[in-house]
């Protein structure tokens, strides 16, 4: 299964490919959109920290096109080290106003009070995850319910991504995260694709349980970078 992934990722054709970039960058302009919305509707919300997560997000549009376009595909890049928790709860805080116009109830982060790392491509790992989250929210909307939360273990870090929303069959579940399958209107069928391969790249591994009208949990787990490496 997940060398028929790969070998289907290395396959992509161009036109596969400018899909793929419409896709990802839908992602930050929802984002952005989400903002500048609320910002429209009422001026006392506007807080000064919503100018730079606009501009970092049209920042981080602006390098999916470029990456995409120089096709340096299979590299994660720069490396640094994240803190896992700081990480997440930016993203939530990102995808918060596209929640809130879905109509889904976005918990905060549950987490441990200690921050964990992880030593991998920091853009990277946000667009993996966004990727997850935004699948989430989609299916609860309306209505519904997503938590994000995060575990740390001996040696790996669980990320888990739940919500209480239309769930997926056994037939669904094999075929989400296979080019193309999307059951959505405008869904293009290659974010979770894109996300999957990426967590793999990053060492880790994604698994998904999921109950037709109860909800799905998408669960993540990465290496841990320890003090003493
Ligand atoms: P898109 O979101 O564009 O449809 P994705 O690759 O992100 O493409 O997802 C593929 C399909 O997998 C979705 O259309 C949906 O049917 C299914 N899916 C993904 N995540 C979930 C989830 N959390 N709950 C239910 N279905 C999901
Ligand atoms: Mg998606």
């Amino acid at each position: 299964m997940q060398e028929e992934l790969l070998y289907a990722v290395r396959q992509q054709s161009i036109s596969e490919l400018s899909a793929s970039i419409a896709h990802e960058v839908r992602n930050p302009l929802t984002v952005v959109k989400g903002f500048l919305q609320l910002m429209k509707e009422d001026e006392s919300k506007v807080k000064p920290e919503y100018y730079q997560l606009i501009l970092s997000e049209l920042n981080r549009a602006e390098n999916i096109i470029h990456e995409y376009l120089t096709l340096a595909k299979p590299k994660l890049g720069d490396s640094s080290l994240i803190p896992v928790k700081e990480c997440l709860t930016h993203i939530i805080t990102l995808l918060n106003p596209y929640a809130f116009k879905e109509g889904v109830l976005f918990k905060e982060l549950q987490t441990e009070d200690q921050e964990v790392f992880i030593h991998t491509n920091r853009s990277k790992f946000k667009q993996a995850i966004i990727n997850f989250v935004k699948n989430a929210i989609e299916a609860a909307t309306p209505g519904g319910q997503v938590e994000v939360s995060m575990q740390s273990k001996h040696k790996t870090i669980e990320i888990r991504i739940e919500d209480t929303g239309k769930g997926m069959n056994k037939e669904e579940l094999a075929k989400v995260g296979t080019v193309y399958y999307s059951t959505k209107e405008k869904g293009t069928g290659l974010g979770t694709m894109v996300s999957i391969r990426l967590i793999e790249e990053m060492g880790g591994s994604v698994t998904y349980t999921s109950q037709p009208d109860k909800g799905t949990t998408v669960l993540i787990k990465l290496p841990k970078k320890l003090k003493d490496e």
